[in-house]
């Protein structure tokens, strides 16, 4: 049997051993009221462990040892160079056990294992050795002063993060938080989603046995409105980080308000818009891929290419391309390694996809390809990927952020009606544009409000590119050297020389 066997990653997961408490000072604990919740995998409803239900008087604990390892400098006071070095270590060993972290994923939250090892664990390996090796090349800076000053601008570690992450790739949008906050010399508590918590405690003991110091990094797995709200009005805790709806992100400005108006950044919601030309270079390449758009991650992606904005003049036959792109994306077993289409991450979530399915059909689109469940696996939550035609993109289907592969064909005549259509929503994340006419191509980058635009191609970019949002889909960016800024207080000292 090996990696390519569906029986090799149902027996890998009998035999795992699945760790559900907190980690609070370089030790795993039982939460302080010693409540647990259960985890259930969305393959087949089945319970994986018991999880730490953590609460305020845990948040209170992790952040005195964050503090604490903070002002001691065991970590913060290290140089640059030291600190890459234990990230560097930290990055092989999540290599080392990236199986067991891939199938940690794919239970938890029901992702196929394919993508679990390639992308999630791909992402976060990259993310953090990226980070680690860009922290001893940031300088900093010597103002120009008349002769007898001297002006330095230096970035100093920030104290006491708290990186509240959600389900959809669980490890990978944790690692674009903590590579940059941890080797910037902060200390950090993560609150892993309660849809998925098991890869953020598992790699806790990684980071202990890479060197990272007690104290320096913290989990606390338990739910938003009890541990997370605690951490984001704790008083201590210097800068919050955040990826999530958008809902939850203005809350969290709220709570930085009500508490000690710690900094806060928020990568949120998503309703990207794939813009496609008659004149795109290749309808069945353009077609893959607003099938992958929509579909990739069970369409539980903040980018996902939810809304086909697809020039009148050749809609019917471009949508009769995505349909026939959307067969090899079907629900299957996730554990399955041929399987590109997993699980929904729960039974909430399977039911809200379906109700915004009923909810497309009262509004008047029309149901193009799928709107059903799907049943692999036996009490799974899955569903066939969907599509609507004659959207208008006032309807919900067009303007929330479903989370779940449905796709709304909006169709537009002029280049000005489609820049309109894609700005008309609340949100700003990423955008398509699919076009040989290189000035229409630079026109439409510049006019669609959005913190990553691809041309001719969907979800481009890497470790370099910085990702974030316009208008309410955030503010800051993850990746790339940006990042650092969120992780960093500027000091000027400007010292007299007479
Ligand atoms: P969510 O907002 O429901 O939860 C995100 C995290 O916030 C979880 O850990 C949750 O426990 C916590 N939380 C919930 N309520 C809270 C509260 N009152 N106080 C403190 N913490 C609280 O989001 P989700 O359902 O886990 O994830 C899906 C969302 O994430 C989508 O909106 C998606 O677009 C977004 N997302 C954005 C990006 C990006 O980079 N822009 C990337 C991935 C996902």
């Amino acid at each position: 049997m090996s990696q390519q066997d569906l029986a090799y990653w149902q027996q890998q997961a009998e035999q795992l051993s699945i760790e559900g408490r907190a980690f609070i000072n370089g030790s795993y604990v039982d939460g302080a009221t010693k409540q647990q919740f259960e985890c259930i995998s969305p393959i087949d409803s089945r319970k994986l462990s018991d999880i730490a239900s953590c609460d305020s008087a845990d948040a209170d604990i992790a952040v005195a040892a964050a503090r604490a390892a903070f002002e001691s400098g065991v970590w913060a006071k290290q140089a640059p160079a030291q600190r890459k070095q234990v990230m560097l270590k930290f990055a092989d060993l999540i290599e080392q056990h990236q199986e067991e972290l891939a199938l940690l994923e794919t239970l938890d939250m029901g992702k196929p294992i394919s993508h679990a090892l390639a992308v999630d664990l791909g992402g976060t390996l990259r993310c953090i050795r990226w980070s680690a090796e860009a922290v001893d090349k940031i300088y900093d800076e010597v103002a120009p002063t008349p002769d007898n000053e001297l002006g330095l601008v230096t970035h100093e570690p920030i104290g006491v993060v708290a990186a509240i992450v959600p389900w959809n790739f669980p490890l990978n949008m944790a690692a674009w938080k903590i590579g940059p906050a941890l080797v910037s010399g902060n200390s950090v508590i993560l609150k892993p989603s309660e849809k998925s918590p098991l890869t953020a405690i598992r790699i806790a003991e990684l980071a202990k046995q890479a060197g990272i110091p007690d104290g320096v990094f913290n989990v606390l797995p338990g739910f938003g409105h009890t541990v997370g709200k605690a951490l984001a009005l704790h008083n201590d805790v210097d800068t919050l980080v955040f990826t999530g709806s958008t809902g939850v992100a203005k809350q969290l400005m709220v709570y930085a308000g009500q508490s000690n108006m710690k900094r806060v950044w928020c990568e949120a919601g998503g309703k990207s818009p794939n813009i496609v030309f008659a004149d795109a270079p290749d309808l069945d390449t353009a077609a893959q891929s607003a099938a992958s758009a929509f579909c990739f991650n069970q369409g539980e992606v903040c980018t996902a290419g939810t809304r086909l904005l697809v020039e009148a003049s050749i809609k019917d036959e471009f949508i009769a391309k995505v349909k026939e792109a959307i067969k090899i994306w079907q629900p299957g077993n996730p554990l399955d390694p041929n399987t590109i289409v997993g699980a929904i991450v729960d039974k909430v979530q399977h039911e809200r996809v379906l109700s915004y399915i009923e909810k497309g059909q009262q509004d008047g689109a029309a149901l193009y390809a799928g709107g059903d469940k799907a049943q692999p696996v036996e009490n799974g939550f899955y569903i066939n990927p969907t599509i609507f035609e004659n959207v208008d993109n006032s309807m919900a289907i067009a303007q929330d952020e479903i989370f779940g592969s449905v796709l709304s064909v909006i169709t537009f005549e002029t280049m000005e009606q489609a820049i309109a259509i894609a700005n008309d929503s609340d949100y700003g994340l990423a955008a398509g544009i699919w076009t040989k006419d290189l000035s229409k191509a630079h026109k439409m980058a510049k006019a669609v409000r959005a913190g990553s635009v691809w041309v001719n191609q969907w979800d481009g970019g890497d470790m370099t590119a910085p990702f974030g949002g316009f208008k309410q889909s955030g503010n800051g960016r993850d990746k790339s050297l940006h990042a650092f800024k969120k992780y960093t207080e500027v000091k000027a000292t400007w010292m007299k020389l007479d």
